[in-house]
């Protein structure tokens, strides 16, 4: 029996099978979760109904976390066949392309640092705050996923790095609200990996190739070692965490500068 046996997990943030959120569905399911999944529009519905079914799982809904209505119904569809959720994991971000490149102080625009915000930050907390009533003292757990460019400045990143700030500190102000109704809130920070997202970043295989030379583990991470830490955090054996960012970037973040940095 896996350590999530008898759990209930909502995944938001499929879009192919290169998402992050795809390796951490995997590894939750392997560990005896029960899934549901969100898709953001219809273009994508039929994508995510096949990968949901991979996984046993034919509840599958709509979610644009830009809308309230859509957030909202997504609770009351998910209420109908579900009396209560344990796990809700948070995978998503966006920012206008054009923000995603070249001098922060020339690209960022109010509209653009709205926009990156509010999909990527606010969208955590309405989660939160919809989902609040399904978790209630269940042992719930919500979890988002960030990157170190919430902390240092990295080239292109640019106003996503501020999102990502935002969202770390609603982790932790999430935390405190949600942790006397037993719900923990927790972030993954993971290292650099190829999917559609980081595909919007401007010279992304810069960055991936520099994380590989600098890491001390000497490579990159998959999204199955960020869903095996992903399932461990949102499981009973993570009871004591609540409100912390742990990286799983092959130790990327403990480097300033690399064994092969010549
Ligand atoms: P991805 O493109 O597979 O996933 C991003 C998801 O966000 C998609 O499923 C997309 O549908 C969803 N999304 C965007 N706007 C939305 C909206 N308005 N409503 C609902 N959903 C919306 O890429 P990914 O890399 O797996 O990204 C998942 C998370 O991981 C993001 O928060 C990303 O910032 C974070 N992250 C990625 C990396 C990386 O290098 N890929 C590193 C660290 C953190």
């Amino acid at each position: 029996m896996g350590f999530l046996a008898g759990k209930r997990a909502l995944i938001v943030g499929v879009a192919s099978e290169r998402s992050i959120a795809w390796g951490i569905a995997k590894a939750m399911h392997r560990e005896g979760a029960t899934l549901a999944f969100t898709y953001q529009n219809e273009k994508l519905k039929e994508r995510v109904e096949k990968y949901a079914s991979q996984l046993g799982s034919d509840l599958v809904l709509p979610c644009d976390v830009a809308s309230d209505e859509q957030i909202a119904d997504l609770f009351t569809s998910l209420g109908r066949s579900w009396d209560g959720l344990d796990i809700l994991v948070h995978s998503v971000a966006f920012a206008p392309r054009e923000q995603l490149e070249g001098n922060f102080v020339d690209a960022v625009s109010r509209d653009g640092f709205r926009v990156a915000h509010e999909i990527s930050a606010y969208s955590f907390a309405a989660l939160a705050k919809a989902g609040r009533p399904m978790m209630k003292g269940r042992n719930g757990a919500l979890l988002t996923l960030t990157y170190i460019g919430a902390e240092k400045a990295i080239p292109n990143y640019n106003v996503m790095g501020l999102a990502k700030a935002s969202l770390e500190s609603s982790v932790r102000y999430l935390a405190q609200a949600l942790g006397p109704e037993g719900i923990r809130v927790n972030a993954i920070s993971a290292g650099p990996i190829r999917t559609l997202a980081a595909a919007g970043i401007n010279d992304f295989k810069k960055l991936l190739d520099f994380n590989d030379r600098t890491a001390p583990l000497g490579r990159g991470v998959t999204i199955d070692e960020v869903g095996n830490a992903a399932a461990f955090l949102c499981s009973d054996l993570a009871s004591g965490i609540t409100g912390e960012v742990t990286y799983v970037d092959g130790g990327f973040n403990v480097v300033a500068i690399g064994l092969n940095y010549a």
